[in-house]
């Protein structure tokens, strides 16, 4: 299948472009490098070294004799998308392509408008580009668990039968985001849901939970195909964060109670339910949507999994409760559908103190490229 991965440089991106490569697909990747930019920013780094895109794909090719295109452009330039679409004509387009993190949407107005325009014109030009010139290809678009937020009734898998005053539908899950980065993936999937119903566009939803992790068995096979991983207040996701904090002998960031309940999933069950979501495409007209995680866990279930892993690798790790920066609840009811994936064939990864272990021994050989001063978290909601 050809399948262009937008955001191939990133996290989630890049491990997922070489493992459908790996798997015999047609890879082309279109980046910005705005990730490598958000880092001089912020003056902070990805705590693995990591080599250009250039130098990763030429290595892929040398290691595999894979070729993956690369297109240095942004999916807001749309005669650039266009022209990349006419040239690939993908069947597939995975798109991990937005700024994902919710505290830089949180700095000031400015990274807010910023967060909302990139993620939601983005999407919007990758919606037109489609009608125009691929109107068969599949988007496969990245959503987020935290487009629902912590409704106290369970989470359905995009959609929820309503009864209301004798009449039945079939309606999408009301969605409760925390933040203006969460609300730009809530504004993109309604934007989804009406191309599809007027364009016949067919879509997939990936609603992905908290990703931890970073290697893959393809960015296992040589340290200049390693992939990115964050730890900093603003880009760092728990668990990660948790990590490398023990490893460098700082308090767990626990953020208020840490009852906060959220879907997590391996890295490598992303890669995979990337490729089964190309594997199924919907119909035409269709917005199908998965809820793309394995396990849920509380943050003080994370922090105290990390303690005991530590303790084992011989790192004494406490736990702090900071004053929490979010506006969100510290206890909550969470209970969320996740069998569409599993019923299309994802075996998880689960997250056992084994695993944690294993990131743990990782991280511990590039603990010295951590700067201390952007672990603690430095953005508030208020
Ligand atoms: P990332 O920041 O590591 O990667 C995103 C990539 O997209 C970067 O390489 C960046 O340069 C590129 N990009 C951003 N805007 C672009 C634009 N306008 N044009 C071209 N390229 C652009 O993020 P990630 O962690 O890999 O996340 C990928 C996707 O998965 C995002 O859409 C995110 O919302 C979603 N997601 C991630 C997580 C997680 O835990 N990492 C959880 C849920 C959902």
């Amino acid at each position: 299948m050809k399948i262009i991965v937008a955001g191939g440089d990133g996290f989630c991106g890049w491990p997922t472009a070489l493992y459908l490569s790996k798997q015999g697909h047609d890879i082309a990747i279109i980046d910005n490098m705005a990730r490598r930019k958000w880092d001089n920013e912020l003056h902070s780094n990805s705590l693995t070294p990591i080599a250009s895109l250039e130098e990763r794909v030429a290595k892929w090719k040398e290691l595999t004799g894979k070729e993956i295109r690369i297109y240095d452009g942004d999916l807001n330039h749309y005669d650039f998308l266009r022209e990349v679409l006419k040239k690939e004509q993908p069947e597939a387009f995975a798109h991990f392509a937005e700024q994902r993190s919710a505290p830089y949407s949180m700095i000031d107005r400015e990274h807010a408008v910023f967060t909302q325009n990139n993620n939601v014109t983005g999407t919007l030009n990758v919606l037109y580009g489609i009608k125009e010139i691929v109107p068969e290809c599949h988007l496969i678009k990245l959503g987020t668990m935290g487009e629902y937020g912590t409704p106290n009734i369970p989470i359905e898998e995009g959609y929820i039968e309503i009864e209301h005053k004798g009449r039945k539908d079939v309606l999408p899950f009301p969605k409760q985001p925390g933040s203006f980065y969460h609300l730009s993936k809530v504004h993109d999937s309604h934007n989804i849901t009406f191309a599809c119903k007027i364009w016949g566009i067919k879509a997939t939803d990936l609603n992905q939970g908290v990703v931890y992790g970073l290697d893959t068995d393809e960015t296992k096979m040589d340290p200049v195909l390693a992939n990115r991983l964050d730890y900093d207040g603003v880009f760092g996701t728990a668990l990660n964060r948790f990590i490398i904090q023990s490893t460098i002998g700082h308090d767990l960031t626990v953020y208020g109670k840490g009852g906060q309940t959220r879907g997590f999933l391996n890295i490598k069950d992303t890669v995979r339910c990337i490729e089964i979501a190309a594997e199924n495409p919907p119909e035409n007209g269709e917005f199908q949507v998965f809820n793309q995680f394995t396990e849920e866990f509380s943050v003080m279930d994370l922090a105290k999994m990390v303690v005991n892993a530590a303790k084992e690798e011989g790192l004494n790790t406490e736990i702090a409760h900071l004053e929490n920066p979010r506006v969100e609840l510290e206890e909550h009811f969470f209970q969320a559908e996740n069998t569409k994936l599993q019923d299309l064939g994802l075996e998880p990864n689960l997250l056992t103190e084994e695993v944690i272990r294993d990131i743990i021994k990782t991280v511990i050989s590039h603990k010295d490229r951590v700067i201390k001063e952007n672990v603690l978290p430095q953005v508030t909601w208020k």
